[in-house]
C-alpha cells in the first residue's frame, strides 16, 4: 500500500504540531507507532486517504459518526447553518429544539446545559456534584475514560480501596487525593470504598456500559447496587454517556438497563460530528449552576448553532424506524464471522459485542473489568491492526478500542471486512 503523502504530511507535522497530532491516540502508540493515515475525504461507510487508498471505517471518529461520513441530512443542516452564521453569541431557537428532543429521549433530563466536548460535560457535573453536596471526593472506575480534566486523570492508588494518584504529569496530588477508583464490576471494592470514604463523597461517575477498555457491560445488578450504595450515602450518581447515549437505542444506556442516574454527560454521537458535549440531571441538581446557583460554568462556543443544527439533525437520521436493529443485524454478522474465521485458524480471541458496537481482544478469557482488558495481548493486536488496514479495513489504534458500525455500513462491507479478517488470521496462525 502507497502511503507516501501522509509519511510527508506527518513528518511536516511534527515539525509543527506536538508529536504530529492533535490528539495522541492518533499517533498510533497503542499500536507500537507508525505513520497515520491522513484522510481526505469520507462518504458513507468508506473514507479515502491522501494516497487514494479506499478504507471501510469501524472507527467512527471514536463514536461520533454513527450515520456514516457526509450523511446527506446532516451535511444540509450544516450547510445551512454554514449560510446564517455559525455563531452568534446569544441564545437560539435551535437550543431549545434541541433540549426538548434530548430530554424528550432521555427522561432522566429535568434540565440541561450545552457545552463543546465530553471533557467539558463530565467536568462540570463533577462541579455540580460538589457543589450540590458540599463534599469534595469522587469515586471512578478503573479504565473508564472520562476526558482530560484534572480530576478524572487520576489513577488507582496501590489497593482498591485507597486514593487516587495523578496520572498524568500536571495533575495536582491534592487532586488526585480526592479521587478513589475501583475495579468496575465488583460491588465488594465499591461497598468497602464507600464504608470508608461514602460521607466524603459527593459523585460516583460511572460508564453505565463501558466503551473505553473495550465494551464492556455491566454485571447483573451491579448499577443498581452502585446507586443503592451511592444514595444510601447521600452522594450523586453520575453517568457518562458520552459514548453510550445514542450508540445502543434511541436514548441512552441507562433506559436500556433500567437505572437512572442523578446526572448524564453526554458528547460524541449528539453533535452528528461537529464539536459538542451536554450535561444534565434532575432540576433541583441543575440549579445549582450559574445563572441560577453558585456553581460557575460557561462557553463561548456553547449551543453554537452549527453543532445545535448537525446534533438535531443526526438523532433525526437515529430516530427512523430500524436504525438500531440495522446496526445490530451487521453487528452479529461481523461477530459470527469473526469467531468463526478464529475457529478455523486456531486463534484465541474474544468479541465483546452489543449492538453495532464490538471489541476483539486477543486473549481466551473473558473481560469484565480494565484489568482484564490490560491482560490481553497488545503485540497480536498490533499486527491484527496493521494487516487490517493494509486491505483496506480501519480499526481503531488500541488493543481495548471498539469497533463502531455506522447506519451507512452494508452487508457487503461485512463481507469484504470478514474476508479481510480471515486473510490476516491466517497470516497470523502462520
Ligand atoms: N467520556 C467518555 C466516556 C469518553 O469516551 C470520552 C472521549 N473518548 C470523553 C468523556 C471525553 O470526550 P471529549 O474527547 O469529547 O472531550
Amino acid at each position: 500500500m502507497n502511503i507516501e503523502t501522509s509519511e510527508l504530511l506527518f513528518r511536516e507535522a511534527e515539525e509543527h504540531i506536538v508529536g504530529g497530532v492533535n490528539s495522541p491516540s492518533r499517533a498510533y502508540k497503542g499500536v507500537g507507532g507508525g505513520t497515520p493515515i491522513y484522510m481526505e475525504r469520507g462518504e458513507g461507510s468508506r473514507f479515502y486517504d491522501v494516497d487514494g487508498n479506499e478504507y471501510i471505517d469501524y472507527l467512527g471518529a471514536y463514536g461520533p459518526i454513527i450515520t456514516g461520513h457526509a450523511h446527506p441530512h446532516i451535511t444540509k443542516a450544516i450547510t445551512k447553518a454554514a449560510e446564517t452564521g455559525v455563531l452568534y453569541g446569544t441564545p437560539t431557537a435551535l437550543e431549545n429544539t434541541f433540549a426538548k428532543k434530548l430530554k424528550a429521549a432521555i427522561p432522566s433530563l429535568d434540565k440541561v446545559r450545552f457545552v463543546n466536548s465530553g471533557t467539558e460535560a463530565v467536568m462540570t457535573t463533577i462541579r455540580v456534584a460538589r457543589a450540590y453536596t458540599g463534599r469534595n471526593k469522587m469515586i471512578k472506575f478503573a479504565g473508564c475514560y472520562h476526558g482530560h480534566s484534572d480530576p478524572v486523570l487520576v489513577a488507582a492508588g496501590s489497593g482498591p480501596s485507597t486514593l487516587g494518584t495523578p496520572d498524568s504529569a500536571g495533575v495536582p496530588a491534592s487532586i488526585a487525593a480526592d479521587v478513589i477508583t475501583v475495579p468496575f464490576n465488583d460491588v465488594e471494592a465499591f461497598r468497602e470504598a464507600m464504608d470508608k470514604y461514602g460521607d466524603e463523597v459527593a459523585g460516583v461517575l460511572v460508564e453505565p456500559i463501558v466503551g473505553n477498555f473495550g465494551i464492556v457491560e455491566p454485571k447483573e445488578g451491579f448499577l443498581q447496587q452502585v446507586n443503592d450504595l451511592t444514595h444510601e450515602k447521600g452522594a450523586l450518581v453520575i453517568y457518562d454517556e458520552v459514548i453510550t447515549a445514542f450508540r445502543f437505542t434511541y436514548g441512552s444506556a441507562q433506559q436500556l438497563l433500567g437505572v437512572e442516574p442523578d446526572m448524564t454527560a453526554m458528547g460524541k454521537i449528539i453533535g452528528g460530528g461537529l464539536p459538542i458535549g451536554a450535561y444534565g440531571g434532575r432540576a433541583d441538581i441543575m440549579e445549582q449552576v450559574a445563572p441560577l446557583g453558585p456553581a460557575y460554568q460557561a462557553g463561548t462556543m456553547s449551543g453554537n448553532p452549527a453543532s445545535m443544527a448537525a446534533g438535531i439533525a443526526c438523532l433525526e437520521v437515529l430516530e427512523q424506524p430500524g436504525t438500531y436493529e440495522h446496526l445490530d443485524h451487521l453487528g452479529a454478522l461481523l461477530e459470527e464471522g469473526i469467531h468463526q474465521s478464529a475457529d478455523s485458524h486456531g486463534l484465541q480471541i474474544r468479541v465483546n459485542r452489543l449492538g453495532g458496537a464490538l471489541t476483539v481482544y486477543f486473549t481466551d478469557k473473558s473481560i469484565e473489568n480494565y484489568e482484564d482488558a490490560e491482560n490481553t495481548d497488545g503485540e497480536k493486536f498490533a499486527t491484527f491492526f496493521k494487516k487490517m488496514l493494509e486491505k483496506g479495513i480501519n480499526l481503531a489504534p488500541s488493543k481495548y478500542e471498539a469497533w463502531f458500525l455506522t447506519t451507512a455500513h452494508t452487508e457487503e462491507d461485512i463481507d469484504q471486512t470478514l474476508k479481510a479478517v480471515d486473510q490476516t488470521f491466517a497470516e497470523m496462525a502462520r
